[in-house]
């Protein structure tokens, strides 16, 4: 499929948002960086209908205080059918990715936001995509982030996922960016619910943290992995388990058996625990949403206006907590 036909023409994304109120894409609204928890989203769900920059400046003008730089269907595309991985067709994928990190950097600060992290390509199992790590790492930096995603492989032991973040984490301090593992499902279709992957539950996850021991490499928790049924786990035993080395969220919500990845508060996982357990742990790093089946093409801005707000809110709540 081609996926320029599935692009909305600006002057459509112009109408959007005038019909939300928000200013015209050629005005940068300069914000004074808010006090408290920083809201974030990923761009990926926003750029699939428009480009990047865009969807940066959406981001802004939604209310979000950063963005989260999504680097799995523009550096290299992976076919899930064929199993195979393909060059994109995108600056990400030329020689010139790193002049295209600045320019989202700079386009995210005229509009008053920061990059705070970032997703790499996968699955990383598949060799031609671990061969963009290191890519996903300096375009983190370039971009002005500190904490790159980076998948384990979900059926490889414990130490096989180790070596292969042990081989990178030189590269990635060269950077100066922490790589985020994160929790992983996988499926039992007898049993129509997630199955164990790696880091899919406390042990495993504590396991790979334990056995690559550096400060460079932290946990970036899936609150929707985590509470879906199969995986024997919660959201607030994994937060609790993982404590100090937790440092990055996907936030999003679902019927707690499908990976749904939708708007906070509109399934069935009660975030107000969350919360709490983010509190009792001194969760020092940013809200970041990624209910990214939430965005649709037609509605766009309003979709991430109601986002911004969920995020703007669980931030509140777990701010109030601290006086
Ligand atoms: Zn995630």
């Amino acid at each position: 499929m081609c996926q320029t036909n599935r692009k909305l023409p600006i002057k459509k994304v112009e109408r959007q948002l005038k019909d939300c109120g928000l200013s015209p894409l050629v005005t940068c609204d300069k914000k004074a960086p808010g006090k408290g928890t920083i809201i974030s989203t990923e761009i990926g769900s926003v750029s699939k209908f428009t480009d990047e920059k865009i969807a940066v400046q959406l981001v802004a003008k939604a209310g979000f205080d950063a963005w989260d730089f999504s680097m799995f269907t523009n550096m290299v595309v992976f076919d899930r059918r064929t199993k195979r991985h393909r060059p994109a067709d995108h600056p990400l994928a030329t020689d010139n990715y790193l002049a295209y990190a600045r320019e989202l950097r700079r386009i995210g600060e005229d509009n008053g936001i920061i990059c705070n992290q970032s997703h790499a390509p996968f699955p990383s199992a598949n060799k031609e995509i671990r061969s963009y790590l290191k890519r996903a790492l300096e375009c983190t930096a370039e971009a002005g982030g500190k904490i790159c995603v980076i998948h384990p492989c979900n059926d490889w032991e414990t130490a096989k996922n180790a070596e292969m973040f042990a081989e990178l984490l030189p590269f990635a301090k060269s950077c100066g960016v922490k790589i985020a593992t994160e929790n992983m499902w996988n499926w039992d279709s007898e049993n129509g619910h997630a199955a164990s992957a790696s880091c899919s539950d406390p042990k495993s996850f504590v396991e790979l943290l334990d056995a690559v021991n550096d400060e460079y490499f932290v946990a970036c928790l899936d609150l929707g992995h985590a509470e879906m049924k199969g995986l024997g786990t919660s959201a607030v035993e994994m937060i609790r388990a993982l404590g100090s080395r937790l440092k990055a969220l996907h936030i999003h919500d679902n019927d707690k058996l499908h990976d749904s990845h939708q708007l906070p508060y509109s399934m069935d996982i009660a975030f107000g625990p969350i919360i709490e357990a983010l509190y009792e742990i001194n969760y020092d790093g940013e809200f970041t949403l990624e209910s990214d089946s939430y965005i649709g093409k037609k509605t766009l801005v309003k979709n991430l206006l109601d986002m911004s707000k969920v995020a703007r809110k669980m931030a509140s709540e777990f701010d109030a907590l601290h006086f």
